[in-house]
C-alpha cells in the first residue's frame, strides 16, 4: 500500500503496482481489440408477462468471450469499458445487433438494450438510437433502454434533454435495478419512466421476512399509480413467481423462465450460429 507522498519527496512506485497496472493495461488492450475480434456477442434473456407467463420480449446482454481468458463478465469488463471509453463502439453495437435480432422476432416483442452514464456524454446518443432503428426498420415502440441511477446521479440538462429525445422517438425508457442507489424515490420524479426494474436483490429476499415484501409491494404499488409497468429481476422460484403475482407485479425476468442464450437458442427466425458452453448455462436451468 503505498502511502501519501511528502512534500518534495519522489513517488516510488511498489513492484505489485507496476505489476497491478501492466494487467489493467493488457486488459484495456484486450478489450479494445476484442470488438474486431469477433469476441464481443450478446445473448437474450426472455422477459414474461405476468398475467399470460408467456414471453413478451428480450433483455439483450453483453457478453465477451476471450481466447485465454475465457468469459469475461460484464461487472469486470463495463466498468473498464467505460473508464477508458470503449463503451461508446460496444455500446452501439450492441444497439445495432440486437435490434437487427430483434426485427426476426414476432412483432410484438420488446428488445431491451442496456446504456451506460457515459454514453449520455456526447449529444449523439439519440442520433445513434434513430439510426439504429431505422437500420433494422423496427417500431421505436418496441425498444426499450435501461439506464441506472449513474445516469442521473449527475442530472445534467443535457442527460435529460437526451432522454427527453429518445421519448419523444417513441423509445421506452426503464429505471434499471431500482432501490439500490442513493435516491431511488427521487430520480423518479426526474423523468417519467415506463419501466422501474425491481432489483434482484429484493427478489431473492422475499422469503427470508418482512422487510423486501414491504419493500417491493410499495415498488409495485408506486409504479401502478405512476402509471409505469414494473418487472422483477432475477425471479428464480415459483413461491417467488406467486408472490410477485399477487402483488401486482406486471413483468418478470429470472432463471426460472430462461438464462440468458444466443439468439440462435432463441427459436426465432433470423437466428445466427450456434454456440457452446456459453456463460449462462447452469443446473437449474428451466427450458420453456
Ligand atoms: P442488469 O441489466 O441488471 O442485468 C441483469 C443481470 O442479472 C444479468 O447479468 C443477468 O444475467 C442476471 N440475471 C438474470 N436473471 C437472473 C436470476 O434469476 N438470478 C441471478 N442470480 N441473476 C440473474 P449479466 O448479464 O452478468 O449483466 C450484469 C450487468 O452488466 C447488467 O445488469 C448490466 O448492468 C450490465 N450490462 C450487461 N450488458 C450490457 C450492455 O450491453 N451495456 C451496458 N451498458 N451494460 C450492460
Ligand atoms: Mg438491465
Ligand atoms: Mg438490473
Ligand atoms: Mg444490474
Amino acid at each position: 500500500q503505498a502511502k501519501a507522498d511528502g512534500k518534495g519527496r519522489a513517488r516510488l512506485f511498489e513492484p505489485a503496482m507496476d505489476a497491478h497496472l501492466l494487467v489493467r493495461k493488457a486488459f484495456e488492450a484486450d478489450l479494445r481489440a476484442a470488438l474486431q475480434r469477433g469476441e464481443i456477442s450478446v445473448h437474450y434473456q426472455p422477459l414474461l408477462d405476468t398475467a399470460t407467463r408467456s414471453i413478451c420480449g428480450y433483455e439483450a446482454l453483453m457478453r465477451w468471450q476471450h481466447p485465454t481468458r475465457g468469459w469475461v463478465s460484464p461487472a469486470e469488463f463495463i466498468p473498464v469499458a467505460e473508464d477508458t471509453g470503449l463503451i461508446d463502439a460496444l455500446g452501439e453495437w450492441v444497439m445495432r445487433h440486437a435490434l437487427q435480432e430483434a426485427a426476426g422476432w414476432p412483432d410484438h416483442f420488446t428488445v431491451a438494450v442496456n446504456l451506460s452514464a457515459v454514453q449520455f456524454r456526447g449529444a449523439t446518443l439519440s442520433r445513434m438510437v434513430m439510426s439504429a432503428l431505422a437500420a433494422a426498420g423496427i417500431s421505436p415502440g418496441r425498444l426499450h433502454l435501461e439506464i441506472t441511477e449513474s445516469v442521473l446521479l449527475a442530472a445534467s440538462e443535457q442527460t435529460l434533454s437526451t432522454l427527453h429525445q429518445l421519448k419523444e422517438l417513441g423509445v421506452r425508457i426503464a429505471m434499471d435495478d431500482f432501490g439500490t442507489g442513493y435516491s431511488s424515490l427521487s430520480y423518479l420524479r426526474c423523468f417519467p419512466f415506463d419501466t422501474i426494474k425491481i432489483d434482484q436483490s429484493f427478489v431473492r429476499d422475499l422469503s427470508t421476512g418482512p422487510e423486501a415484501l414491504s419493500v417491493v409491494q410499495l415498488i409495485i404499488s408506486l409504479g401502478a399509480s405512476l402509471g409505469m409497468e414494473t418487472t422483477a429481476e432475477g425471479v428464480e422460484t415459483e413461491a417467488q413467481y406467486a408472490c410477485l403475482q399477487a402483488l401486482g407485479c406486471t413483468h418478470m425476468q429470472g432463471y426460472l423462465f430462461g438464462r440468458p442464450k444466443p439468439a440462435s437458442e432463441l427459436g426465432h427466425v433470423g437466428a445466427g450460429m450456434p454456440q457452446d458452453g456459453t456463460p449462462d448455462s447452469g443446473p437449474s436451468q428451466t427450458l420453456l
